[in-house]
C-alpha cells in the first residue's frame, strides 16, 4: 500500500460523541436509583468523571477504582446518603457501553481512509465497554486492531502504552504514523512522547494552552486535507 499512513485513532470524541453518552448514561442511573435528575447534578458528574479520568491517565488510581470513585464524590458533594456507589458505578457502565453516538461524517470518512490507510484504535476506555460501542456503531470493521489501556496494561500518555502498539503493529513504520484525538494530555501528549505525528481533532475550538500539537483539525474535513498532505510528503 504506496504512500498509506498508518492511522491511530482515539475513540471518544474523536469518533464517537461521549458527552451525548455520558448525559444519556448518567441521566438513566440516577433514574434507575431514584436519585434527583437535575441538570445541576449532570453537569457536576462531568466534570467529576473528567478530573477522575485525569487521576487513572497519572496511574493514580485503577480503572476499578475509577467506577465507584465518580459516585462517592457525587454522592458526597449532593449529600446523599445510603445510594450504593458500586451498584451505580455498575449501572452507569453497563448504560454507558450500550450507547454509541457516531460524530456526523465519521463513517463515510472511515471508509474513505480505509481505502488507502492502515486503520487502528488506541482508547484508554475498557475493552468490553468500547468493542460493544464501536460495534453498535458499525464503526469496528474499519479496524486492523484495537488497543485498550485496560488491556495493555497503560494508558495514553504512557510511552509504555505507544510501546506496545509499536510492537503489535506488523510492518510499523513511525515515519507513516499519524495519531488523531481530542485530548491534549493523553493523546497529543502521548504521540509527542513516543515521537508520533499528531492531529488535534478540536471540533468546538478548545484552546491548545501550552500543549504543541503537529496539526489542528476543526473537523473531518480539515483532517482528511491534513491526511493527504502526510501522505504525499511520505510518498
Ligand atoms: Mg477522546
Amino acid at each position: 500500500m504506496s504512500g498509506g499512513l498508518i492511522l491511530l485513532f482515539d475513540v471518544d470524541d474523536t469518533l464517537l460523541d461521549f458527552a451525548k453518552s455520558e448525559r444519556r448514561s448518567i441521566i438513566l442511573t440516577l433514574r434507575r436509583f431514584g436519585l434527583p435528575e437535575t441538570e445541576e447534578i449532570v453537569a457536576a458528574y462531568s466534570e467529576i468523571n473528567l478530573a477522575c479520568w485525569k487521576l487513572l491517565e497519572d496511574n493514580k488510581i485503577t480503572r476499578k477504582q475509577l467506577d465507584r470513585l465518580r459516585f462517592d464524590i457525587l454522592f458526597e458533594r449532593f449529600g446523599i446518603t445510603g445510594a450504593d456507589s458500586v451498584a451505580a458505578g455498575a449501572c452507569y457502565r453497563k448504560e454507558l457501553s450500550s450507547s454509541a453516538y457516531v460524530i456526523r461524517g465519521c463513517r463515510a470518512m472511515l471508509a474513505r481512509l480505509a481505502a488507502t490507510d492502515r486503520l487502528f484504535i488506541v482508547t484508554n476506555g475498557a475493552e468490553a465497554t468500547q468493542l460493544k460501542r464501536l460495534k453498535k456503531a458499525g464503526l469496528d470493521g474499519f479496524f486492523e486492531k484495537i488497543f485498550y489501556s485496560e488491556t495493555v496494561g497503560y494508558a495514553k500518555p504512557y510511552r509504555q502504552f505507544f510501546d506496545f502498539v509499536e510492537a503489535e503493529i506488523d510492518g510499523w513504520d513511525r515515519s507513516r504514523a499519524v495519531l488523531i484525538g481530542d485530548s491534549l494530555t493523553s493523546d497529543i501528549a502521548g504521540a509527542a512522547g513516543a515521537g508520533i505525528t499528531s492531529v488535534w481533532f478540536n471540533r468546538f475550538g478548545a484552546d491548545r494552552g501550552s500543549a504543541r500539537p503537529d496539526f489542528e483539525a476543526r473537523g473531518y474535513a480539515e483532517l482528511e486535507e491534513i491526511l493527504s498532505k502526510l501522505r504525499r510528503k511520505t510518498g
